[in-house]
């Protein structure tokens, strides 16, 4: 089934210049780009995007992280985007990524962990929502 699933590059991903490393890797397995900006996050959507660990004692450091300069968001599309971009990225902890995942080869630790990637067809389609209007996503794949 196609889907899409929104993908952030994270500040470190920027820093370390790792931005077209990551994007081939999705590119190469066959997801198309159907949305792209560069934004800082504002507190809001920060708190929403990660409402599910903000009573935890690590979201202020988190958050510093996160808005330490801007990310990228990209939607991205093709067959099971969601397991797939999940799959490519790695477990949470960049320790614990295996070689060949975009967080054990990029990776840092458990919170400088390169890339955000919606972790169900659910989440993907509220959080597309919240980084995207609909006019700045776009459709290709039915054209080739
Ligand atoms: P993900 O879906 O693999 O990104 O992981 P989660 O949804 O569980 O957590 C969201 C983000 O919070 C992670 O990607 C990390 O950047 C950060 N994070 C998760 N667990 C920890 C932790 O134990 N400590 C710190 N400092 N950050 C964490
Ligand atoms: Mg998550």
């Amino acid at each position: 089934m196609i889907e899409r699933t929104l993908v952030l590059l994270k500040p470190d991903c920027i820093a370390d210049r790792h931005c077209g490393d990551v994007i081939s890797r999705f590119e190469a397995s066959g997801l198309e780009i159907v949305g792209c900006k560069m934004m800082l996050l504002a507190n809001e959507v920060l708190a929403e995007h990660y409402a599910h660990v903000m009573d935890r004692p690590f979201y202020p450091e988190l958050k510093s992280f996160m808005q330490s300069s801007p990310v990228i968001a990209l939607a991205l599309s093709g067959e099971n985007a969601v397991a797939l971009v999940r799959d490519l990225m790695g477990p949470t902890d960049s320790r614990k990524a295996p070689k060949g995942t975009i967080r054990g080869d990029f990776g840092k630790d458990t919170m400088v962990n390169v890339v955000h990637g919606s972790d169900s067809p659910e989440n993907a389609v509220l959080e597309l929502k919240r980084f995207f209007a609909e006019r700045e996503l776009f459709e290709f794949t039915a054209k080739r």
